[in-house]
């Protein structure tokens, strides 16, 4: 038993749960539907109460230098060779974004994340570290690239058309075929890239919720670490920061035609997602990354020797508790 709790809290899947404070437009219900502990969720739902246990909680107050802090372990893990993926995961307008890039007053995950391994690779006298990046979108099964100069086109139909394709190599490394990489060698580049892959993301939609809730968008970073010594050999991992798509059960939301197609795809994908973690962290038996190209991209980013971070992301307010659940749920499985 103890021996298995410490198996456990070392594993390589840690989750998070972060509740949205209430925003300035919404009413504080007079009994919160949800309350917390150090490492606990409990929701109230007709009577019924339900608690649900995380690897660490952030209440309202929680700033984004909390989240940051973290974190910062698995970057050091990321530099020291380990894949590892960080996902924000939850219904849409519980604060994904908000985690992952913030605001300019209150930056988020990914900006701090890249600023930190520019500042860790600085102090690293032994190794010259060089990062390059990536981005891209999934929706609807077809892969975007966000960083390509043909993005200027505004139109989504006609940017799906270079669809990408996954290859795995005699490693077991996955590569996305023809997706732009930029080289990055500082923070100022680095997040002008990022806000660039941004803004061709929600340029393609009418507007940015509806991107965010029907499409995941992916950043990779590649970091590249050599010896300085004579016949050192050059060390390759990967950092994934994934700004999932909303979560909630568009069936419900009485969505229909390519709305309802749209959710099912991310509903299927955010599935597939689930069994794999559940697989992994039974660690034993067959791994499902064939189910979705979420899956399949993350392949090896997802796996024993990677590192992953799922940030689950709920809403305080009473008429989101059924999907507040769900995301709480989903999650169950995954621990
Ligand atoms: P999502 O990406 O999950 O759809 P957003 O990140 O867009 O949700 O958040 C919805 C709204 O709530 C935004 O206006 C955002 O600024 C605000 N918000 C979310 N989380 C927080 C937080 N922790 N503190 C302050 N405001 C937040
Ligand atoms: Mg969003």
């Amino acid at each position: 038993e103890v021996l298995n709790k410490i198996i456990d809290t070392k594993g390589s899947i840690r989750v998070f749960c972060r509740v949205r404070p209430f925003l300035l437009t919404e009413r504080r219900p007079i009994k919160e539907p949800v309350s917390f502990g150090p490492d606990n969720v409990v929701v109230n739902c007709s009577g019924a109460r339900k608690e649900f246990e995380f690897d660490r909680v952030f209440h309202q107050s929680a700033t984004q230098e909390d989240v940051f802090g973290e974190v910062k372990p698995i970057l050091r893990s990321a530099l020291d060779g380990h894949n590892v993926c960080v996902l924000a995961y939850g219904q849409t307008g519980t604060g994904k974004t908000f985690t992952m890039d913030g605001t300019e007053e209150q930056p988020g995950l990914a900006p701090r994340a890249i600023e930190e391994l520019f500042s860790e690779a600085s102090l690293d006298h032994t190794h010259s570290v060089t990062f390059t990046m990536s981005m891209l979108e999934i929706y609807m099964g077809g892969l975007k690239d966000l960083l390509s100069a043909r993005q200027s086109l505004r139109s989504y139909e006609a940017s799906t058309k270079c669809n990408l394709n996954i290859q795995v190599d005699s490693k077991g490394s996955v590569e996305i075929e023809g997706l732009t990489e930029v080289e990055v060698t500082d923070f100022a580049k680095a997040r002008w890239w990022y806000n660039k892959g941004r803004r061709v993301r929600s340029t393609s939609w009418t507007n940015v919720n509806e991107a965010s809730s029907r499409s995941h968008c992916l950043t990779r970073i590649t970091i590249s670490r050599r010896g300085d010594a004579v016949g050192s050999k050059t060390e390759v991992s990967k950092l994934w920061m994934i700004d999932l798509g909303g979560s909630e059960r568009l069936l419900k939301t009485g969505a229909i035609g390519r709305t309802l197609d749209e959710g099912r795809a991310i509903n299927l994908s955010l599935s597939a997602l689930g069994d794999v973690i559940a697989a992994l962290r039974r660690r034993k038996g067959h791994v499902p990354y064939r189910n979705s190209k979420l899956t399949q991209i993350l392949k090896d980013s997802l796996g024993t020797r990677s590192k992953v971070l799922m940030l689950v992301h709920i809403s305080p307010r009473d008429e989101d508790v059924g999907e507040t659940i769900c995301s709480l749920s989903f999650t169950k499985r995954a621990r």
